[in-house]
């Protein structure tokens, strides 16, 4: 599958090829499982505010529609190309059948900047995007949810440029959506808070006190900023966090709610007070309790694996440790890894709470989510864990051979048609 070629696509194959070994899928099954179901590229030409007209390329990614429809984010990101789409895609599929969703997994994304577009540009941009993909998408087909470079608000444009060509407001189209349009509360935290619910729990299994430990966070978009205030909740000490520009460090401890009020105003944790600047690579190696890369993919890699100083790696993004870093971890037991597909999965959990609230017409109060959140998170985690120990593997394979196995087991049940 050339056409998915990418440093990304080959980081989730070879873990899938990993987890299918560990399982013994016989070899002529594998493809069926790995490769994505279907991809749609779109080419979408936009009004610049200054009048020329810039065509952008946008993509959809569907990994595999057995057990009803595909799920996952769209992103707004200047690297953003079909290979690292589809390998996200896998890996939502894989999430969600550890989490025991009702959804294969899909990832979209336009390779483009948001953060030097106007709202309007990127308001025709997202609508655009929506009209292109109408003949791809659907409540049952294939539902969207914010990711790196998108938020509420573009989930409500898609949303708006649905129902305009549905002739009727399908909220169910998208996740992720503002609460007054049909969102769900605790949406826009369920990400971050997952994560930290994961955390305590983790601290739990080794003993660690949570009171007394301290965490860095990488990345302070929407996962990242509840992630560290989350934790902080939970009584860990937050000494380091960073963006696309650098980080912040403290040892004695960031004060977030006067951070949340400077990135409020300056757009980025850089300048903050009483804190000193450090850089992205050098933030991962700071001695800490809790790591958290909450950002791109590919940040914990063969070169720095050896380095880093936690009791925790809790992966908030997708895909944030290369296959040869892990090698490297698996030789680490003092560092406790919460693989991906766990430690983020709270954001699609609570976007499948939205999409069965859209679909009955009847909402949820803020408690009730985060109970049920909070459930379906521990099963996964204690799921895990049990498998991990008693098969002495890593927490990665026992998350992943977990999903891979719920989704080959749909896959044979429904049998090859014809
Ligand atoms: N983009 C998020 C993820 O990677 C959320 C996906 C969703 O809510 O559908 O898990």
């Amino acid at each position: 599958m050339e056409i998915y070629d990418h440093p990304t696509f080959r980081m989730a194959c070879q873990q899938f090829d990993l987890v299918a070994d560990h399982l013994q899928i016989p070899h002529d099954e594998r493809d069926r499982l790995k490769l994505p179901k279907r991809a749609l590229t779109v080419a979408l030409p936009i009004h610049r505010d200054d009048g020329s007209t810039q065509v952008l390329f946008g993509y959809r990614v569907q990994h595999f529609l057995t057990l009803g429809p595909t799920k996952g984010g769209l992103r707004f990101h200047p690297d953003v190309q079909l290979g690292e789409v589809a390998a996200l895609a896998m890996w939502m599929s894989w999430k969600c059948a550890l989490t025991g969703l009702p959804y294969g997994g899909a990832k979209g994304g336009v390779a483009c900047d948001p953060t030097t577009m106007s709202k309007t540009e990127l308001e025709r941009l997202t609508r655009r995007y929506t009209q292109e993909m109408i003949p791809f998408i659907g409540p049952q087909v294939d539902v969207m949810a914010p990711d790196l470079g998108t938020n509420e608000q573009v989930m409500a444009w898609m949303m708006d440029t649905y129902s305009v060509h549905a002739g009727h407001t399908v909220p169910s189209i998208v996740t992720g959506k503002p609460v007054g349009l049909g969102g769900s509360l605790g949406r826009r935290e369920a990400t971050g808070r997952g994560v930290a619910y994961l955390v305590n729990r983790a601290t739990d299994t080794i003993g660690l006190d949570i009171g007394k430990s301290t965490a860095v966070v990488q990345g302070y978009g929407n996962v990242g900023s509840i992630a560290a205030l989350s934790l902080a909740r939970y009584g860990a000490k937050v000494i380091a966090v960073s963006d696309v520009r650098g980080g912040i460090y403290n040892e004695n401890g960031l004060d977030l709610f006067a951070l949340e009020r400077h990135v409020a105003s300056r757009r980025t944790v850089l300048g903050f007070p009483e804190a000193q600047p450090i850089s992205n690579e050098q933030l991962l190696l700071l001695p800490c309790d809790i790591l958290v890369p909450a950002a791109l993919e590919r940040q914990i890699t063969q070169a720095n694996a050896g380095q880093i100083k936690c009791r925790i790696l809790a992966e908030a993004a997708n895909g944030p440790t290369t296959p040869e870093a892990d090698a490297i971890l698996n030789q680490r037991p003092e560092v406790f890894v919460i693989p991906d597909v766990l430690c983020n999965a709270g954001g699609v959990i609570v976007s499948y709470f939205e999409w069965v609230q859209d679909l009955q017409s009847f909402f949820w109060g803020e408690t009730e989510i985060v109970d049920k959140l909070f459930r379906l998170l521990e099963t996964a985690f204690t799921q895990v864990l049990a498998a991990s120990r008693k098969q002495k593997i890593s927490m990665r394979l026992a998350a992943l051979s977990l999903g891979v196995k719920r989704v080959q087991e749909a896959k044979r049940i429904r049998g090859l048609f014809p």
